[in-house]
């Protein structure tokens, strides 16, 4: 914890005082135009990656970036939840659900379910996006699990951005073009960017 005080203290007297007057605007209210959801993964800092400031981004995280479809969860959504306030209520433009490499969370997809007992709670949460692995495993019965790996955290993003169409206001939006989703994926190891590309149905490096 001693590094994250010495890290409050220096932000405080370098970054905070220099950008004083940026933050007293900033107190006053947000006006993000991006809604990004990501996984909780230490290794991925959307507002580093995409060099933005406070207040540009309104930022989701959970294990494995994961949109539970509209109706999954009812009324203890919490995604659904932030979703809503977003769009309805930031009247975000864009949204982006980012994946990224070596996500823990699509290696315990191919973990038995007796190996996640001791985590009920993570075990069910994953089972949402039981259906990726599924669709991965049918359609690539033969790859390296390496392989599987990486199509999986891919195949991932873009199976929740079908589960962000479910909601009947995205829906509308998209409709009315008041509103743009995007697929991203994130390699740790290089710090490239990638986005899906509808066209050419591949994540294509954003230079
Ligand atoms: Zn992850």
């Amino acid at each position: 914890m001693d590094k994250l005080y010495k890290g409050i203290r220096r932000f405080q007297e370098s970054f905070f005082k220099k950008e004083e007057d940026f933050f007293k605007r900033l107190s006053k209210s947000q006006d993000p135009d991006v809604l990004f959801i990501t996984c909780a993964d230490s290794r991925v800092d959307p507002a580093l990656v995409t060099q933005s400031k406070p207040g540009e981004l309104f930022i989701v995280r959970n294990i494995g970036n994961i949109i539970p479809r509209y109706d999954a969860l009812k009324d203890k959504n919490s995604v659904a939840a932030a979703i809503e306030f977003a769009v309805l209520g930031l009247k975000v433009s864009d949204v982006i659900v980012c994946g990224h490499s070596n996500c823990g969370a699509m290696q315990a997809l191919y973990k038995k379910n007796d190996e996640m007992d001791k985590m009920p709670h993570l075990r069910d949460w994953l089972n949402l996006a039981k259906p990726v692995k599924d669709a991965v495993l049918e359609s690539f019965p033969d790859s390296p699990q390496e392989a599987l790996q990486e199509i999986t955290e891919k195949e991932n993003v873009l199976a929740q951005i079908e589960n962000l169409e479910t909601y009947p206001f995205i829906a509308q939006a998209l409709n009315e073009s008041t509103l743009y989703l995007h697929g991203w994926y994130y390699e740790i190891g290089t710090g490239k960017m990638y986005a899906y590309i509808p066209n050419t149905d591949k994540f294509e490096l954003i230079k």
